[in-house]
């Protein structure tokens, strides 16, 4: 049953009260205990949401391409909401002072909400908590909701996954297309962005992806559309955003956006039982077990998987 003071929390989220919606995600983050009636019902409010996963390696210009988004969306009347994670960082809410500089510039804006996650504990646990996030600003309205994120580890892939489309934002330092494989990026990304286009090396980065992508298509068979923008300046990035609509309107791309949705939906359900287990598990006489076996030296005798296994047969 949900009770009148979730029931009055639901209903301010819905009305996009932006510190209800503030002090929801804080919570979320801080890993307080969030009720999980409030995420079912908010999730019928959170389908009408497009969602946009931005990843790249750190000063490829995310944030700027970010704001340009930000700025064509408001043109067309359009919210957005801004989750940008940043596994390398131990803060969250918005203290660093990057993002607070950008916070302060639609403090009174009711059409923009961003947010900063730092770690504050597991990879995995982030990319639930960034979901999560994305679901509060989903629910509150907001047309977009963008996932930032930093890096181009497999973590920070799973949470630009938790788009309905990925971009892909390379910089002509950002390496070639060996390393291009190698972090698995042909597999999540729906559009390949090369920025800094004012940059030298950044047409023969762009060919070298195309001829990449040409060769190895991703999953559903199909090349990624390829961009050159200069996000600072503004250059190609009107291009990107028709480009970003396009793709999502296309017929050809339905099924396998449709795809994406369900398997989303089936890695969630699946991360979220994983968590459970594990904190289910960890109850304070297996913690108390654990140590005491530590404490005995029993580990010159026994294997790590046999004290796994000792551990998961007493519960
Ligand atoms: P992020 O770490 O990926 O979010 O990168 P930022 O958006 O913070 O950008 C990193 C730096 O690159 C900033 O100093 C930007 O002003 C700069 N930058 C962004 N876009 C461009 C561009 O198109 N050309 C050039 N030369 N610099 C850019």
């Amino acid at each position: 049953m949900v009770n009148s003071n979730q029931n009055d929390v639901l209903e301010r989220i819905i009305n996009n009260d932006h510190l209800t919606i503030s002090r929801a995600i804080s919570k979320i983050e801080s890993g307080d205990d969030v009720n999980d009636i409030l995420f079912s019902e908010i999730y019928p409010y959170t389908h009408k949401t497009l969602k946009i996963g931005i990843t790249g390696p750190p000063g490829a210009g995310k944030s700027t391409l970010t704001d340009q988004l930000i700025r064509l969306y408001l043109k067309e009347s359009k919210s957005v909401g801004v989750i940008a994670v940043d596994p390398s960082s131990p803060f969250s809410g918005g203290a660093l002072l990057g993002d607070r500089v950008r916070m302060n510039n639609y403090l009174w804006n009711n059409n923009v909400f961003i947010r900063s996650m730092g770690t504050q504990g597991d990879l995995g646990g982030l990319n639930r908590k960034a979901q999560e996030a994305g679901d509060i600003l989903a629910a509150s309205g907001k047309d977009v909701v963008i996932y930032e994120t930093v890096g181009v580890g497999q973590g920070e892939h799973d949470i630009a996954k938790a788009a309905d489309i990925t971009i892909v934002l390379l910089v002509p330092e950002s390496g070639d297309d060996v390393q291009l494989m190698k972090a698995g990026l042909i597999e999540i990304a729906d559009i390949f962005v090369v920025n800094k286009a004012d940059r030298n090396g950044s047409e023969k980065l762009a060919q070298s992806i195309s001829s990449v992508l040409h060769i190895f298509k991703n999953n559903e068979n199909f090349e990624p559309p390829v961009f050159k923008i200069s996000a600072d300046r503004g250059d190609g990035v009107e291009s990107l955003f028709q480009g970003i609509s396009n793709f999502l309107n296309d017929k050809v791309y339905a099924s396998y956006l449709e795809n994406k949705k369900i398997s989303r939906y089936k890695n969630r359900v699946l991360s979220i039982i994983q968590e459970f287990l594990i904190s289910d598990f960890w109850t304070g006489s297996n913690i108390k077990k654990f140590e005491s076996m530590i404490d005995k030296l029993e580990i010159s005798e026994l294997s790590p998987h046999r004290t796994a296994k000792k551990l998961l047969k007493n519960k």
